[in-house]
C-alpha cells in the first residue's frame, strides 16, 4: 500500500519545470504530486452550452459565448495601456479586455475569426465586458462526449505568466493522471464504500479532473465530500477516545465549604434551569476521573461567568488551584471584579495577572502560584508565559475561545502533571454542524435559557438621515437615566484613521450633547490600557452617559444601567460581532435598544445581516445565518484552526454527510478506538499518512 507515488515532489512531474514547480510551491502550496491530484476544480464549464451575448446580465459568474472579434483596439499608453476586442455574435455585441501581456495578445487575435469565450464578465462605465477571457477557436469536429465538461482550476497572475492558467493546470493534471506509475491507494474500507454505494478512489480522482460524464463527474465529488468529512471526523473520534484514556484528570468528587457556603450565602438569585442542567453535566465529568475538555455556549447574559464560579468553587473544594483567561485586559478586569465581589468574604485569594501587571507583584504572584496560597488566578494571555507555574492546578476556565489560537490553548494543558480540566467559554453560539468539526474532540453543554425578567431587546434599523431622531431619543433615555454606547466600526486597515473616524463620531456626539449637561467618554484600542480602564470605570459609576467607543467593549463588559446601544456604519459588521455588541445591553431589567445605523446603499449581503438582527435576539439562528451567508471559512476563529480548509465539502452544503460521517466515525471508533482490527487498516494507514501532513491539526484544547 505504498503512497510513494503521491509523495513525489512536483518538480518531477511532466511539464512542470524548476521555475513552475517553484510558482506552484508559493503561489498553491502545491510541494507533491499527491497535492496536485487533491487541488480540485473549483468549478466545470459544460462547453456544448453557450451564452448569447445579449443574455449577459450577472456581473459575477463565469460564462461561455461564441462570437467573432469585429474590432480591435489599442487605447492608453504605458501602463494605461490595454487592448479591446470587440466581438459580436447574433444577439449583440460585447468588449473584451487585456491590460497585461498586450503584445502577446495582439498577435493571437485574428479580426473576424469566431472564437469561443470563456471569462468572468464585469461592469465598467455601465458596459458589461470581459477582462482577460480565454479565447478558443470552436473545434472542426464535435467533441466526444467524454470532454464537454472541462475543469476550471483557480489561478493566479503569476501563474498565469508561467502558462499555468486553468487549462495549462489541466494539463499538468493530465500527465499525473497519464503517468504509468500513477497510483492512489484506498483510504475507505470496502464494507463502508459499498454500504454508501462509493466509487473508488482510483476513479474519483480520474473524474473529479476529467469528467466522463455528469454523472459520473457527481459520483466522484460524492466520493470525495464524503471521504474529506468523514477522516476529519474519524480523527476527532480518536482523539477523544484517546485523550479519555491517556489523561486520567484529578477527581473532583467533594463538594465542600466553598460550594455550600457561595450557594447558601451569596447566591442573590435562582439558577436558571439550562444554568443547573449544564453544571451537573460538568460535575459529571469532574467526577469521573478522566480529564474534563468541555464546551460552554450559551448567548450574551444567559450566565456563564457564574456557572464557571460554580466550578471553580468546586475545583476549590477538592483542593485545587483554578485560572480563568479572558481575551482581553478590560475583561480579565471585569471577571476580577465581579468574581472578588461575589466571593467577598470567603477567604479565596484571587490575583489578576495581565499584560500590564508590574514586575514586582508579578514575582509575588509567582510565589504564591507555587506555593499554593492563590486559588484561582484571573488574566490574560499573560498567563501563558513559561514562567507562571501552578501547585496543583485543577481547572483552567477560558472566555470567549475563539480569540485564542489553538496552540495558546495547548499550552494551557501543560501547566499541571496531571492534565488540569479545561472549560471553553463561548458567547458566540457555533451552529452545530460547525461545532461538530471544529470541537468534535470536545464534549459541549449549552445554555439555552436566559435569567429570568430579561426583556427583549429592541433593534431598529436607521439610516443616516433619521440620526436626528436618534439623537432625540438618546435625549429621552438618558433624561430617564440610562447610559448609551455609541459604536463605530474599524474601517481602514490603519489604525490612524480608523481613530479618526472614531474621534470625528466623538466630536459630533459632544456637540449633540455638550458638557456641563452631558458627559461623554471614549474608549479605543490605542488607548492605554489605564485610560481605558479609568473610562470603562467612569461609564460604570454613571459619571459619563454616553460611551463612543470601537469594539473594544465588544466582548463581555457588563454594565446593567447602559440600555441602548447605536452601531454606527452597522453595514460593515460581521453578524456575530452585531450580536456580540448588542449582548452589552439588555442586562438590566429595563427595555433595552439596539439602533443600527447605515447607509442606504447596502450589499445583498449586508442587508440580510440587518434584517437578520431586526427579526432576532436567538444566537443560535444568528449563527446559522452568519454560516449560510459567509461560509465557515470566513468565521471567526476558524481559519486559525486550519480544519475548515476543505478542499471539496462544504459543511452547510454538505451538512446530512457530514452528519453521517460523524455518526459512523464514532461507530468505528466505539468498535475499534485504535483502528488496530485488520478491517481497518486503510483508515488507520490514511490517518496516519494525514498526521505526517499536519503537525498539532486537531489539537483544540
Ligand atoms: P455571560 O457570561 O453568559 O455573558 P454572566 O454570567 O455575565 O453572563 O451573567 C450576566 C448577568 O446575569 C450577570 O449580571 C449575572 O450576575 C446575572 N445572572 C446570571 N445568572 C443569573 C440567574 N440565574 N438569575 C438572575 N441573574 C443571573
Ligand atoms: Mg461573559
Amino acid at each position: 500500500m505504498s503512497s510513494t507515488f503521491l509523495e513525489t515532489p512536483i518538480e518531477y512531474l511532466k511539464g512542470v519545470g524548476p521555475a513552475r514547480a517553484e510558482m506552484l510551491k508559493k503561489e498553491l502550496q502545491i510541494f507533491t504530486f499527491g497535492e496536485l491530484l487533491t487541488f480540485f476544480p473549483f468549478r466545470y464549464i459544460d462547453r456544448s452550452k453557450f451564452y448569447k451575448i445579449s443574455e449577459i446580465t450577472d456581473d459575477n459568474a463565469f460564462i461561455q459565448i461564441k462570437a467573432k472579434i469585429v474590432r480591435i483596439q489599442t487605447i492608453g499608453t504605458h501602463r494605461n495601456q490595454r487592448i479591446i476586442a470587440t466581438v459580436r455574435d447574433d444577439s449583440g455585441e460585447i468588449d473584451l479586455v487585456w491590460f497585461q501581456g498586450l503584445k502577446w495578445i495582439a498577435e493571437k487575435l485574428s479580426p473576424l475569426q469566431e472564437y469561443i469565450i470563456f471569462g468572468k464578465p464585469s461592469i465598467f462605465n455601465g458596459r458589461y465586458n470581459i477582462p482577460h477571457p480565454d479565447l478558443e477557436i470552436p473545434p472542426t469536429q464535435p467533441l466526444p462526449l467524454s470532454e464537454t465538461i472541462r475543469p476550471v482550476y483557480s489561478s493566479t497572475e503569476k501563474l498565469k505568466a508561467k502558462g499555468l492558467d486553468f487549462k495549462g493546470i489541466s494539463r499538468l493534471m493530465k500527465n499525473l493522471l497519464m503517468n504509468e506509475k500513477f497510483f492512489v491507494p484506498e483510504n475507505l474500507t470496502p464494507e463502508i464504500l459499498k454500504q454508501l454505494h462509493l466509487v473508488d478512489r482510483k476513479d474519483a480522482f480520474i473524474n473529479i479532473h476529467f469528467p466522463q460524464s455528469s454523472e459520473l463527474l457527481s459520483k466522484a465529488q460524492t466520493r470525495l465530500k464524503f471521504e474529506e468529512l468523514f477522516f476529519i471526523q474519524l480523527r476527532l473520534a480518536k482523539q477523544r477516545a484517546g485523550r479519555l484514556k491517556k489523561h486520567a484528570g484529578q477527581p473532583f468528587l467533594k463538594v465542600g465549604d466553598y460550594v455550600n457556603r457561595f450557594y447558601n450565602q451569596h447566591l442573590t438569585f435562582e439558577l436558571t434551569k439550562a444554568q443547573k442542567r449544564v453544571i451537573k453535566e460538568i460535575r459529571s465529568d469532574l467526577g469521573s476521573g478522566y480529564q474534563m475538555n468541555r464546551l460552554l455556549q450559551g448567548d450574551v447574559g444567559s450566565g456563564k461567568t457564574l456557572v464557571a464560579l460554580m466550578i471553580i468553587l468546586i475545583a476549590l473544594d477538592n483542593d485545587c488551584q483554578c485560572c480563568l483567561m479572558a481575551p482581553t485586559e478590560i475583561l480579565a478586569n471585569q471577571h476580577y471584579q465581579t468574581i472578588s465581589g461575589m466571593l467577598s468574604g470567603m477567604n479565596v485569594n484571587i490575583q489578576l495577572l495581565t499584560g500590564s501587571t508590574k514586575t514586582a507583584t508579578r514575582q509575588l504572584i509567582g510565589e504564591g502560584l507555587l506555593n499554593g496560597t492563590i486559588h484561582l488566578l484571573i488574566g490574560t494571555h499573560a498567563l501563558l508565559e513559561e514562567n507562571v507555574r501552578f501547585k496543583r492546578l485543577g481547572l483552567v476556565v477560558i472566555d470567549e475561545q475563539h480569540r485564542f489560537g489553538v496552540a495558546q490553548r495547548a499550552k494551557l494543558w501543560e501547566k499541571n502533571i496531571v492534565t488540569p480540566h479545561v472549560l471553553v467559554m463561548t458567547a458566540t453560539p457555533i451552529p452545530r454542524t460547525l461545532a461538530m468539526t471544529l470541537y468534535g474532540d470536545l464534549d459541549s453543554s449549552v445554555i439555552d435559557e436566559m435569567p429570568p425578567g430579561r426583556k427583549s431587546i429592541k433593534t431598529k434599523h436607521l439610516y443616516e438621515p433619521d440620526r436626528q431622531k436618534v439623537i432625540g431619543f438618546l435625549r429621552d433615555k438618558i433624561r430617564e437615566g440610562r447610559q448609551i454606547y455609541i459604536v463605530y466600526p474599524l474601517i481602514q486597515e490603519s489604525e490612524t484613521l480608523d481613530l479618526k473616524n472614531l474621534v470625528d463620531g466623538f466630536k459630533t456626539i459632544l456637540t449633540e450633547f455638550p458638557p456641563p449637561e452631558y458627559a461623554v467618554g471614549m474608549v479605543h484600542g490605542q488607548m492605554k490600557q489605564q485610560e481605558k480602564d479609568a473610562e470603562m470605570k467612569r461609564f460604570l459609576e454613571r459619571k459619563i452617559q454616553i460611551l463612543v467607543a470601537t469594539t473594544v467593549i465588544e466582548v463581555g463588559v457588563d454594565v446593567p444601567n447602559a440600555s441602548v446601544m447605536v452601531i454606527e456604519n452597522a453595514e460593515r459588521f460581521g453578524l456575530s460581532q452585531l450580536h456580540q455588541l448588542r449582548g452589552r445591553v439588555g442586562r438590566g431589567s429595563d427595555q433595552s435598544y439596539c439602533i443600527l445605523i447605515s447607509g442606504y446603499e447596502l450589499t445583498t449581503e449586508a442587508r440580510q445581516r440587518l434584517s437578520t438582527m431586526v427579526r432576532t435576539t436567538d444566537g443560535f439562528e444568528i449563527a446559522e445565518t452568519d454560516l449560510r451567508l459567509r461560509g465557515p471559512g470566513d468565521l471567526l476563529g476558524t481559519q486559525q484552526s486550519g480544519i475548515l480548509n476543505l478542499r471539496i465539502a462544504d459543511i452547510v452544503k454538505d451538512e446530512k454527510m457530514l452528519r453521517y460521517a460523524h455518526n459512523l466515525a464514532t461507530d468505528i471508533i466505539q468498535d475499534d478506538p485504535l483502528l488496530s482490527k485488520e478491517k481497518n487498516d486503510n483508515l488507520a494507514h490514511h490517518l496516519l499518512q494525514m498526521d505526517k501532513h499536519s503537525q498539532n491539526w486537531g489539537l483544540i484544547s
